[in-house]
């Protein structure tokens, strides 16, 4: 059994001109010790599939319809009261801004204290503080630091303790929604590491969000890409190396500076992203897609699944008849 099993999720944001269709019915899996990357431009349902996981949804979004099992347990059906068992113990998470994590007016040390009082009401104040101070360790944060506000530290150091507090019950699962955007390359580069270090020590599972599909590349195991509200294609790391095969993935794909490769033209993808509150027949990427057939204005894309993924696309519905140059050169 997987950790975490999303079947036919679909999200609506509750607008004047009827439902806004945020997440379309999307499916994947996370296993144990996985991390999973959700890719996919601004506004494609990437973050609220991740809130509607966290149960971070608020105002007009609501969850209307489909499965989020984590460990065996639909978490769709459980109160509020019965998901706070799983919030921080089991399921944690990251937002991009340490800001929106932390509490501006109580210092880390307090933060980190009611972290960890929270679920473990027995632990003793003591106790609890020394944990604090191993968490500060874990994520390379000297000790003297408990002693700060938020305000007082640099952005990755407030994103250091951001992901401490997000260890500290020993979760299964971290949900991290671009979690170094906001941060300069080299602070950037140092957060990854240290992730990914810690994924090492503690094994838990990652569910990684950004539109840096080069960043992604570099650490998950398994990416899906997201495009208007759907998953256009699920790639392992290794096939996405080896080359995309959704249209608009390899679009995607093109659209960022290699860092070690020639230098090459960025090439954005042309036009814009379909209305989501009444959404097009046929495949949602078709205004945008260079290789765009007949079918692909009506038929609901072929999926083809295989070891390397899954994808979303009329082009692979024969696969034998399909000339794979045709769509790997630009
Ligand atoms: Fe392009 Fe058709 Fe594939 Fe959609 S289904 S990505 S329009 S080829
Ligand atoms: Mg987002």
């Amino acid at each position: 059994m997987s950790l975490l099993e999303i079947n036919d999720l679909r999200i609506e944001y509750v607008s004047a001109r009827g439902p806004f269709k945020a997440v379309d019915g999307v499916s994947f899996t996370i296993e144990r010790g996985e991390i999973f990357g959700l890719a996919g431009e601004s506004g494609c349902g990437k973050s609220t599939t991740a809130y509607g996981i966290g149960r971070l949804l608020r105002g007009p979004a609501r969850i209307a319809g489909g499965s989020i099992r984590f460990d065996g347990t639909e978490l769709t059906e459980l109160s509020d009261a019965q998901f706070d068992a799983y919030r921080w113990a089991r399921i944690s998470i990251v937002l991009q801004s340490a800001m929106n994590n932390l509490n501006p007016v109580m210092k880390i040390k307090e933060q980190l204290i009611d972290a960890i009082l929270a679920h473990r009401k027995a632990t003793l104040r003591s106790d609890a503080l020394r944990q604090a101070g191993e968490l500060m360790e874990l994520v390379d944060l000297p000790k003297d630091r408990l002693e700060r506000f938020p305000h007082e530290l640099s952005g990755g150091m407030r994103q250091r303790v951001v992901i401490a507090m997000a260890l500290a019950l020993r979760p299964e699962l971290i949900i991290m929604d671009e979690p170094t955007t906001a941060l300069d390359v080299i602070t950037q580069k140092g957060i990854i590491d240290k992730i990914i270090e810690l994924k090492r020590a503690f094994g838990f599972s990652v569910l990684f969000i950004t539109h840096d599909l080069p960043l992604m590349l570099e650490i998950c195991d398994r990416i899906g890409v997201m495009y208007a509200g759907r998953i256009a294609e699920i790639a392992t790391r290794e096939r996405m190396l080896a080359g995309a095969r959704h249209p608009y993935t390899q679009g995607l794909l093109r659209s960022f500076p290699s860092l070690t490769g020639p230098r090459v033209r960025l090439e954005g993808i042309p036009g814009s992203t379909p209305d989501l509150i009444a959404p097009p027949q046929g495949c949602r990427f078709r205004e945008r897609c260079p290789h765009a057939l007949p079918q692909c204005g009506n038929e609901a894309p072929f999926v083809l699944e295989d070891r390397d993924g899954r994808v979303s696309c009329h082009l692979y519905a024969k696969e034998e008849a399909f000339d794979e140059a045709a769509v790997a050169s630009p």
